[in-house]
């Protein structure tokens, strides 16, 4: 299975830090785990300016129906989508059927993502490499879905 990398520990978000749930890295101690970070798997710096998707989701941004912009209005799409291609070719490589997202994000978001306006509003939606990695039918899934369920 792949693996948000900052849910692992590592330290790949914008800011610098992670969100390190320890309840995860138990549970999958045992596990062939492949932690990925797509923001960074797209050139993108750490630490690096927040992004939000706007005038849709992943799916759209994969359209070309919307884009990814930093809080300060620089266009990213670009990086974000090949970051989610950078991931695709680590899931076609290791016959990757299952990932373990953290949601909320515009690459990784599962179920909700930040809605663009950079008020942490939040709408219903996926980031782009879940639209990307669901497209090719892999099965993808939030933290908090995973522990529930286990
Ligand atoms: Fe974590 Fe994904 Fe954001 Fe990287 S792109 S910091 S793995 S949520």
């Amino acid at each position: 299975m792949i693996v948000s990398a900052c849910l692992l520990g590592l330290n790949c978000r914008y800011d610098g830090g992670n969100v390190k749930n320890a309840e995860l890295v138990e549970r999958l101690r045992d596990a062939c785990v492949i932690p990925v970070c797509p923001e960074q798997l797209g050139g993108l710096p750490t630490p690096r300016e927040s992004c939000e998707i706007m005038g849709g989701d992943g799916f759209d941004v994969l359209k070309g129906k919307a884009v990814v912009l930093s809080r300060s209005g620089v266009d990213y799409t670009e990086n974000f989508v090949k970051g989610a291609n950078e991931v695709l070719k680590i899931v076609r490589t290791f016959e990757v059927e299952l990932a373990i997202f953290k949601d909320l994000s515009p690459s990784c978001g599962v179920r909700r993502i930040y809605d663009g306006s950079f008020g942490g509003k939040t709408k219903v939606g996926v980031g782009v490499t879940t639209a990307l990695l669901k497209l090719n039918g892999v099965d993808v899934i939030a933290v908090e879905e995973f522990l529930n369920k286990e």
